[in-house]
């Protein structure tokens, strides 16, 4: 979907300037489209819709609380990692009873915290998570539902970081292992085997690791549910989206003219393979997608400080680095890199940085983008994925403000913290 566009020399997110958005409220800067969120939860919620199925936005792509409202708005399940996410889905008005809970390190509080609140399922990725949960369940006097996290070893052909689904990861349960795992958790008081899951890793650009994870484990999931009656199996979340050339991806008419070969995944693509091994199942099958829904529903304004001319490179020093979007530096992330004002065609090629005392602190080096000046406010793309959500304050930065457009209509829903909030709880 095309919610960034040029329009009369000014990029816009849907029908709002994003040099106006700048000017306002300074940057850096977050900007979200929430019909772009609406667009890509629908095409997923569409693609699935020939099995029973649920889409659980992963929260930790983009956790802000207006974000999660929108999504709950349109019936959207979660899939939450800490406690502290489910909170926010609460507090958004999001239903805990659509929500499944991942991750290796659930602490006694989360896991309290969880089963309060009436989880889905709590999706568990070794034997003593299990025991430790059938414990509490039982302390508390309830049935703790759960699922384990199958690791199929599956190469998902992605940079080994976001890499989930391999013997070597920590994730989940060896494959060997998950059928003794089941058995003995059925022998547990206090929990109900309620599910499957799985989720290979993650910007996967092929369909055919999903194909492979979904065929070596769909047979399993129909064991399970003859064995214990499970009722759901969760493929994950994964689908890789354009980080280049983000502002021309959301076209349709780009789309046709690539090879479709190569071309990038589609939930279209997606379902028409994974939908006829899912479908002989008859079981409830929840997907993940984090990135999916977030990544080009978001953009990082930054203002260019300096350009500095050095022997070897030319340097565009801009006022937002590493610690509020670290992907490149974390797993050597792409961002398409636009001036606000839209580009004559001139270009340079240069290393662009941020002001953190790191060498690894870079959104490129050595690529040819668009001319800007200092001055200039420029857009980091696709960056409504796993960018505010790694923020951080290093440097002793504080955390820039978010603002969701809809339509003409822009709102500030997280203000930029300051730099007194930044320091007030530390003491002498
Ligand atoms: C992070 C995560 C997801 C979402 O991954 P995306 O690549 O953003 O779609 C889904 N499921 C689990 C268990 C995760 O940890």
């Amino acid at each position: 979907m095309h919610s960034f566009r040029y329009i009369s020399g000014s990029l816009h997110c849907e029908d709002v300037s994003l040099n106006t958005l700048a000017k306002e409220h300074g940057t850096p800067l977050y900007v979200y489209s929430a019909g772009t969120f609406r667009d890509h939860f629908s095409k997923l919620d569409k693609a699935l819709s020939d099995l029973p199925h649920e889409v659980a936005y992963a929260v930790k792509a983009n956790s802000n609380l207006s974000i999660l409202r929108l999504l709950a708005e349109l019936g959207s399940g979660f899939d939450i990692v800490s406690g502290g996410e489910l909170l926010r889905v609460i507090k958004a008005g999001g239903d805990p009873a659509k929500c499944t809970f991942a991750g290796v390190g659930k602490t006694r509080a989360e896991i309290e915290f969880a089963l309060q609140h009436g989880i889905y399922s709590l999706n568990v990725e070794s034997e003593e998570e299990a025991t430790f949960i059938d414990q509490i369940a039982g302390e508390m006097g309830v049935k703790a539902p759960i699922a384990f996290r199958v690791n199929p070893n599956v190469d998902a052909k992605t940079h080994k970081y976001i890499s989930t689904g391999k013997s070597e990861n920590k994730f989940g349960i060896d494959f060997e292992s998950i059928e003794d795992a089941y058995a003995r958790a059925a022998k547990l008081k206090n929990v109900t085997l309620k599910g499957l899951q799985m989720h290979i890793g993650s910007q996967l650009t092929t369909v055919d690791p999903f194909l492979e994870a979904v065929e070596k484990v769909a047979p399993l999931a129909a064991k399970l549910k003859e064995t214990y009656q499970i009722e759901f199996f969760s493929i994950g979340g994964g689908i890789g989206i354009v980080y280049d050339p983000a502002l021309k991806s959301g076209d349709p008419a780009w789309w046709e003219s690539q090879d479709p070969e190569s071309r990038p995944l589609t939930p279209t693509e997606y379902a028409a393979n994974v939908v006829p091994v899912l479908k002989p199942l008859d079981l409830k099958i929840l997907l993940e997608p984090g990135r999916f829904i977030a990544g080009n529903a978001g953009v990082l304004l930054t203002k260019c400080l300096y350009e500095k001319k050095g022997a070897a490179k030319t340097f565009k020093i801009i006022d937002s680095g590493m610690h509020q979007l670290i992907r490149p530096a974390l797993y050597e992330g792409y961002h398409e890199i636009n001036p606000v004002k839209e580009p004559t065609g001139e270009t340079e090629v240069v290393d662009v940085v941020g002001p953190i005392c790191e060498t690894g602190d870079f959104f490129c080096q050595d690529r040819e983008v668009p001319s800007f000046q200092p001055g200039d406010v420029i857009a980091m793309m696709s960056a409504g994925a796993y960018g505010f959500t790694m923020a951080s304050t290093y440097n002793t930065h504080p955390l820039p403000a978010e603002i969701l457009v809809d339509g003409s209509e822009s709102r500030v829903v997280r203000k930029r913290q300051t730099l007194k909030e930044l320091i007030s709880p530390e003491e002498i």
